[in-house]
């Protein structure tokens, strides 16, 4: 058997399926022009990914195999990479919208054979009794822990294979069905090194194992370092889920409530199924027709951090820097701009998308449908975040609001909380809310009670 290993979402040897299959093989990866040609030359996903691919082909290559790198459009190169006489190509399942409709071409053209890696589970695992998907996240959850066993936790081995003979040197350039050899670098992809800050996988492992007891009491607390910090690694499978799981499974023995930790994950799957299910969702609302109102101004002040609202101004300024963002205040933020600032949910989301470095079409699409209450459960529309109180409860020193808003560091805890002094006070270099919270508040419900009295389904 001759085949062509993809990897994409699976940057690593460790338990990955693709290397558990027999015979001889091609091992690849694709700098895919289709999504590199919309990012600017300096995003930092570009470096970071470029970086674990360089990191998998050395640890392909000390296993006796290689990595031959491509630059170009999958569907180009597969065209090309079928004369060579391949029987298949084997990946692991990729879910979104482009992904699938990706790999639908390129199994018209090479035998496609999918493997699951991805998630804890396959895509039809967790069904209700008739075999048809949640839309709930707790009967999914529910359904989840019942289904869950030590199949999940399957420990794949390497298979025998042997190295097909190829050009590993480069990156392979494919372009109008022509082949040219590129150097090795970042910048023969016409992007700049643009590093993000990151602590490695095994730092992070064992962070994690010290962090796991107070996990659920402390997650909602952005000045503190108290999640997993994990995503990126699980985004690019750099860290595979089930070697995750079997962390988690130890931890349990030892005694841990991994529960509030596992249920996460299971969010992460829920909302992949999702988007598997309803690829619609990405660009069209769930339920309720809420399309926000188109407003550029209100926009550009909230992307440039210049909402005069702490807790947001902090999270965008972040998110900028460094790509990440605690996931309470990616909630926080969410609500402020689907609900006081009344901006569609699809630019909120497309913002996000160019930024975060643990960027994933499902879980980032469906929290925004979830944040704007277009009907993913469980937030109903009508319960609207408050994001000072939201502040002053999770942030209750502002010690994150200070890290991010230097401007504020002399105000005490309490006025960078209070919205009627922020109000008030004119603070040097700073601006004064842009929104006044209950009024936004106002004016949102009643734009949701009038677009649900017009009664206009999926928007
Ligand atoms: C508006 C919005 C947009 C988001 N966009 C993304 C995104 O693009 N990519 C992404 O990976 N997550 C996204 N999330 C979910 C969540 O914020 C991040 O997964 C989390 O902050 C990552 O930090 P961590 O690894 O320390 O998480 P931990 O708390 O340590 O959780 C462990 C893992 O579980 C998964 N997870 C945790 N919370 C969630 C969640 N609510 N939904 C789905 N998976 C979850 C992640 O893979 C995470 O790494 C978004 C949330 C919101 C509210």
């Amino acid at each position: 058997m001759r085949r062509i290993l993809w990897f994409r979402r699976d940057l690593r040897v460790t338990d990955n399926p693709l290397l558990s299959l027999e015979g001889e093989v091609l091992p690849i990866f694709i700098f895919d022009t289709n999504i590199l040609n919309k990012l600017p030359k300096d995003d930092r996903r570009v470096t970071y990914i470029f970086e674990q691919v360089i990191r998998l082909k050395s640890s392909l290559q000390s296993l006796g195999l290689d990595l031959k790198i491509f630059y170009g459009d999958p569907v180009e190169i597969f065209k090309l990479l079928e004369r060579e006489g391949f029987d298949e190509v084997a990946a692991s399942g990729d879910y979104d919208s482009y992904a699938k409709a990706r790999d639908t071409k390129v199994s018209m053209i090479l035998p496609f054979n999918a493997l699951h890696d991805t998630y804890i589970f396959k895509p039809e695992e967790v069904v209700k009794d008739d075999g048809t998907p949640y839309l709930v996240f707790t009967p999914f959850y529910n359904r989840a822990r019942s289904l869950f066993d030590k199949a999940h936790l399957r420990h794949y081995t390497p298979g025998k294979q042997t190295l097909l003979a190829a050009h590993y040197e480069e990156i392979t350039e494919i372009k109008e069905s022509t082949e040219r050899a590129l150097p090795l670098t970042l910048q023969s992809l016409g992007f700049n090194e643009n590093k993000p800050e990151i602590t490695s996988l095994e730092l992070k492992l064992s962070a994690l194992e010290k962090k796991l007891p107070a996990y659920a009491k402390e997650r909602d607390y952005p000045a503190l370092d108290a999640t997993s910090n994990l995503s990126p690694e699980l985004r690019f499978g750099m860290l595979g889920i089930r070697e995750l799981l079997r962390f988690l499974a130890e931890q349990k023995k030892r005694g841990i409530d991994t529960e509030p930790f596992f249920r996460q994950l299971v969010f992460r799957d829920f909302y992949a199924c999702l988007l598997y299910h309803f690829p619609e969702l990405a660009w069209k609302n769930h339920r309720y027709p809420f399309n926000g109102i188109e407003d550029q101004e209100r926009f550009e002040a909230f992307c440039e951090s210049r909402t005069g609202v702490p807790i947001i101004d902090a999270g965008i300024r972040q998110l900028l820097a460094t790509g990440r963002m605690h996931n309470r205040v990616r909630m926080v933020c969410a609500s402020f701009f689907t609900k006081d600032l009344l901006l569609p949910w699809q630019w909120g989301e497309k913002f996000f998308a160019q930024h975060l470095l643990d960027y994933d079409a499902a879980s980032n699409i469906l929290s925004w449908q979830w944040s704007a209450g277009t009907g993913i459960d469980p937030q109903p529309y009508f319960r609207i975040f408050n994001p000072w109180l939201q502040a002053k409860k999770f942030d209750k020193e502002a010690l994150y609001i200070k890290m991010w808003v230097p401007e504020l560091v002399t105000l005490d805890a309490k006025q960078i909380h209070d919205e009627r002094f922020m109000l008030s006070y004119r603070i040097e270099n700073y601006p004064g809310p842009m929104v006044v919270h209950k009024e936004a508040a106002n004016k949102a419900l009643e734009y949701f009670k009038k677009r649900m009295a017009e009664g206009v389904e999926h928007a």
